[in-house]
């Protein structure tokens, strides 16, 4: 095959280079885990090996001075291999438990920037998704309210207290690529108001017809509009129709939705991606809009301590999130927490007649 020694600079090294021996050579042999204290694990293989992991979280956004730290952690205690999970913990492994001591006395010489933690019935890292720096869409800021809101469920991030784990994510737009949908809380950032076209930019900036192609409800047609008393090519929007996800401003930069009194944040729970004890379930609209009140975000910090606190106290050892509220009846989930149930947590598509913004994520 000629393309065999192909020397390519494309995509990171394969992955198997970077595993510890102990799991290189128990590959496919792992037979359980167990969590020996809150962020400690333990993994046993047939043959008796055994590796044991000490999680930390992480800010997520990491500085470069950070990242030495971690790799001096890494060097000292792991053979210089470290990992990050899913929801960006960072995990320290170590192949016998008498050096698990060591390696947590290194922990704590750097204050609070590595708890331990995120493991079992605790609140883990919150995952997010890129947030006002880096997306072009985003209706909500991803790191900013993930940290106020995670400073305030600390305590959970250490103990494994709840009756499970919750699972919680950030989206910055309805484009969802932070997965919110499958999530026990989940924070959803929204537009509610439809794009404002720059009739002046818009042919020098935007291929018209992929605008228009880009719009999954039609709401954007061609139009001929009048600039300086000139016709000129453009768009118009049909705000009926349009359900704000930002999908034309994608294509074209010459019609954007942010808006700050129009952006915000829903807050939507019961998601679930596991199928273990019941079915896995898409999270469900809970209360409909937030406000962007930078940089700690109040409203959307203390509605997420108000499901978990009663979450905590009302159900079932091991039950889930959206399984309590199931159990009790969702009218009863709003009386447990003390949300206000509004109309738009109810879909009501039969009344579509002018406009498809009638179910739950997009009402307005
Ligand atoms: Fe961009 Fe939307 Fe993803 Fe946020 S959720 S990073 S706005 S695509
Ligand atoms: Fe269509 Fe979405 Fe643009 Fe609204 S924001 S016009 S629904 S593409």
């Amino acid at each position: 095959n000629p393309m065999e020694d192909r020397i390519s600079d494309i995509g990171p090294r394969h992955y198997g280079e970077f595993l510890p021996p102990v799991i290189k050579e128990n590959k496919g042999k792992w037979l359980y885990h167990e969590i020996l204290e809150p962020g400690v694990l333990v993994h046993v293989a047939e043959g008796g090996a055994k590796v044991f992991t000490v999680r930390c979280g992480s800010p997520r956004l990491l500085t470069i001075n950070g990242i030495r730290d971690i790799c001096d952690v890494a060097d000292k205690h792991c053979d210089g291999f470290v990992r990050f999970t899913t929801r960006n913990n960072i995990e320290f492994m170590v192949d016998s438990e008498d050096k698990v001591a060591a390696l947590k006395a290194t922990l704590k010489t750097y204050g609070n920037q590595f708890p331990v933690g995120g493991t079992g019935a605790s609140i883990s890292n919150i995952v997010h998704t890129q947030g006002w720096v880096h997306c072009h869409t985003p209706a909500t800021d991803a790191s900013g309210p993930v940290k106020a809101v995670m400073d305030d469920l600390f305590e959970y991030f250490g103990t494994m207290s709840l009756p499970a784990h919750i699972r919680i994510a950030l989206a910055c737009c309805l484009n969802m690529c932070g997965a919110v949908h499958a999530s026990d809380i989940a924070m959803l950032g929204i537009h509610r108001k439809p794009p404002m076209i720059d009739n002046e930019r818009i042919t020098g900036v935007c291929e018209l017809p992929l605008a228009i192609a880009a719009c999954p409800l039609g709401a954007v047609k061609p139009a001929k509009v009048e600039v300086r008393g000139e016709e000129v090519k453009s768009v118009k929007v049909n705000a009926e129709r349009c359900m704000f996800c930002g999908n034309c401003y994608t294509m074209c930069p010459a019609m954007p939705l942010a808006d700050p009194e129009g952006d915000g944040i829903a807050i939507l729970v019961g998601g679930k991606v596991s199928n273990s004890k019941s079915e896995p379930k898409f999270s469900k609209l809970v209360v409909p809009w937030l406000p962007n009140n930078t940089p700690r975000w109040p409203e959307v910090v203390s509605t997420i301590r108000k499901i978990v606190e009663a979450y905590a106290k009302d159900a079932h050892k091991y039950e889930r999130l959206g399984e309590w509220a199931e159990r009790i009846g969702w009218e009863k989930f709003f009386e447990k927490t003390g949300l206000p149930f509004t109309e738009k947590s109810i879909d009501d598509y039969r009344l579509a007649y002018n406009t498809w913004r009638t179910s739950t994520l997009f009402k307005y």
